[in-house]
């Protein structure tokens, strides 16, 4: 009988035993390190939004079911009261059915609930757990990883998993990035029974404080108090002066919500100044990944950093199951989760920005957004829409590349035109829209080489680092031998995709007597569904055209999907169809004049 596969994870938090207990499941010989002499206690709540529930029904059917068990599951008709910090209602958020509309709940839950029901399960699938150890440090070998752990003893293994957390040993081994930075908030929070707010949840919002209220059951409501201060302030009073102090800066705030927090069992309130981290384009080391708040921490305002733990821990299982080799299993689980997560610390970061409130203005602000739109952007459905995607085949090789050779004529020489898709997920709506722009391009003359997502996922640009990858290298050649390039990018981070900017940084690198993309004409697009991050987006793609020396076209497109194939007679094309075909267009015209001449064209003036 085949070996089974063996992995250690650091850390014994959410993400680590929902990894341990998705490995356990599938065979996998698994050993949890955790540096707490026990798992489980303390602590408040969590929402686990459907992206989590359906993490978790990916890890496992029971680990769904249990979750059901013994968390609330929202109900059809619940809403959250956003309200002022008088108690006067601002809005109310449909939770119920939003969840309906995603096909499974919102389901809060006491942390020290979820936590306990995944330690039970990685348990009963047969994970060891080693308590009061801490992982110090590991050494990869061509066949091995050597984890050293606090007692002086060292663990030979096939993968480790650094799930350890916001201050991860294994992440300081693997990037040593230095520590996370204070987003100018502290986290006062608890749990309290029997209040008069009832079994529904609340978003309070004052000057410089919210406070996020859900029920948990049993008559229990958990809250976050979201506080503006200096960083070490709060954590230095203490649980019990935390609590006073919260106390006393709600003075004046609608009854039930100073009771909340008045009735808290003092011995439950727990502390936190709140970081997070830059998106790291990097989480795996050969045999070893990073996992949850370890690979992404990132502040609670949209509630996401157990939810996207819980996808990790998901993709990972599925990944390191398969029949690829190890390290390129943890490749593949890094390609799926890389840009998605650091999408959400960055959406997260700007929500909880907005959250606070932290002067009059920002209060005034906030206030009036909530009243007007609600409280998070419509782009943050793409965050909880997420569904656990058929495992891909280990590549062994390069996919083969997506080349159009030309359908038509241009009246100027035939233009080479880059497409380059800035999603790293296969298939993704921007590789589909990326490829009907290759089509568009290729039947107006064109020939045409596709970059999708998965191709450009390059290291982390350093100058000189070029030449030591053939795929750095293949791309940059390919770039400099064309005469225009599309540029095309998730807009939900409202800024381009990290992956794309990290494949343009290394156009840095291409030389030659004039660098960069010098008067090559760039297409831009933006691809979501939330307008203004489109706008940004689109903003931010013409200002890298310009820093690399291109001719941004005037057109910038924002879509939402791929459009239809369009009719054989090019009638009846929908209004995003007719915009991509006219930034095809003049890609493709500046192209030609380029490839004609050898030169840029020179148009007299250009609307850019
Ligand atoms: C105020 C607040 C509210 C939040 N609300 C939500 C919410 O509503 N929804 C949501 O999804 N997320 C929420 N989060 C985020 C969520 O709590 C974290 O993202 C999540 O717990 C991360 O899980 P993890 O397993 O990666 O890390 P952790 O839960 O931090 O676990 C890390 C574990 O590793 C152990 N450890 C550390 N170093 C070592 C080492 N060297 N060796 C061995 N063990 C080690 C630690 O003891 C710990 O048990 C919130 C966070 C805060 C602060």
């Amino acid at each position: 009988m085949a070996r089974k596969r063996s992995v250690v994870v650091a850390g014994g938090g959410i993400g680590g035993l929902a990894a341990a207990a998705g490995m356990a499941a599938r065979g996998l010989d698994v050993t949890v390190v955790e540096r707490a002499g026990h798992i489980g206690g303390g602590g408040s709540g969590l929402v686990i939004y459907p992206n989590g529930v359906r993490a978790a029904e990916a890890l496992s059917p029971r680990i769904g079911a249990r979750l059901r068990e013994v968390g609330h599951i929202t109900r059809p008709d619940e809403v959250r009261v956003l309200m002022s910090a008088d108690g006067a209602v601002l809005a109310e958020e449909a939770i119920g059915t939003a969840a309906d509309d995603l096909g499974v709940p919102q389901i809060p839950v006491l942390r020290s609930r979820l936590h306990r029901m995944l330690l039970d399960e990685a348990s009963s699938a047969g994970a060891a757990i080693r308590l009061a150890t801490t992982v110090t440090d590991y050494t990869t070998h061509p066949g091995h990883v050597t984890v050293r752990l606090s007692d002086g003893a060292t663990v030979d293994c096939d993968a480790l998993i650094g799930a350890d957390g916001i201050h991860s040993a294994v992440r300081a081994r693997m990037l040593d990035d230095g520590p996370p930075t204070y987003r100018g908030y502290t986290s006062v929070r608890g749990r309290t029974t029997g209040s008069a707010l009832g079994q529904r949840g609340y978003v309070v919002n004052g000057r410089g404080i919210q406070l996020f209220v859900a029920p948990v059951g049993e008559d229990t409501l958990y809250w976050t108090a979201k506080i503006t201060a200096p960083a070490g302030t709060w954590p230095a009073k203490g649980a019990a002066g935390a609590r006073l102090a919260l106390l006393d800066a709600l003075e004046g705030w609608f009854g039930p919500v100073v009771a909340l927090v008045r009735d808290a069992d003092p011995e439950e309130v727990v502390v936190t100044d709140i970081h997070d981290r830059d998106p790291a384009p990097r989480w795996v080391d050969g045999r070893v990944a990073l996992l949850g708040d370890a690979a992404h921490p990132m502040v609670p305002a949209l509630g996401q950093g157990a939810n996207m733990a819980l996808e990790d821990a998901a993709v990972l299982a599925d990944a390191l199951a398969s029949d690829a080799t190890v390290s390129g299993a943890l490749a593949a689980y890094a390609r799926e989760r890389v840009d998605r997560a650091g999408a959400v610390v960055l959406a997260s970061r700007r929500q909880g920005a907005l959250d606070q409130g932290s002067d009059r203005d920002g209060e005034e602000r906030r206030n009036a957004r909530f009243k007007s739109a609600g409280r998070k952007d419509a782009e943050t459905a793409d965050v909880l829409a997420w569904r656990p995607g058929p495992r891909r085949p280990e590549r062994a090789t390069a996919p083969p590349a997506i080349v159009r050779t030309n359908r038509g004529d241009t009246p100027m020489g035939a233009p080479r035109i880059v497409v380059i898709s800035g999603s790293l997920r296969q298939g993704s709506t921007c590789d589909r829209v990326a490829a009907w722009c290759a089509d568009r391009s290729a039947e107006q003359g064109a020939s045409v080489r596709v970059f999708t997502g998965a191709e450009i996922d390059f290291p982390a640009y350093r100058p000189g680092l070029a030449d030591t990858h053939a795929a750095v290298a293949g791309f940059l050649g390919e770039l400099r031998a064309a005469h225009g390039v599309i540029l095309v990018s998730p807009t939900y981070h409202a800024t381009v995709s990290g992956l794309l900017k990290n494949a343009l940084d290394y156009v840095n690198d291409i030389g030659g007597p004039v660098p960069y993309l010098e008067g090559r004409a760039i297409g831009t697009v933006a691809v979501g569904a939330g307008a203004q991050g489109a706008v940004s987006t689109l903003t931010t793609l013409r200002t890298i055209g310009h820093a690399l020396r291109g001719w941004p076209t005037p057109v910038g497109v924002a879509v939402a999907a791929a459009p239809a194939e369009p009719a054989a007679d090019g009638s009846d094309l929908d209004p995003d169809a007719a915009r991509l075909v006219e930034m095809v267009s003049q890609v493709v015209w500046l192209g030609g004049a380029r490839a004609a001449t050898g030169r840029p064209a020179v148009l007299g003036a250009v609307a850019a």
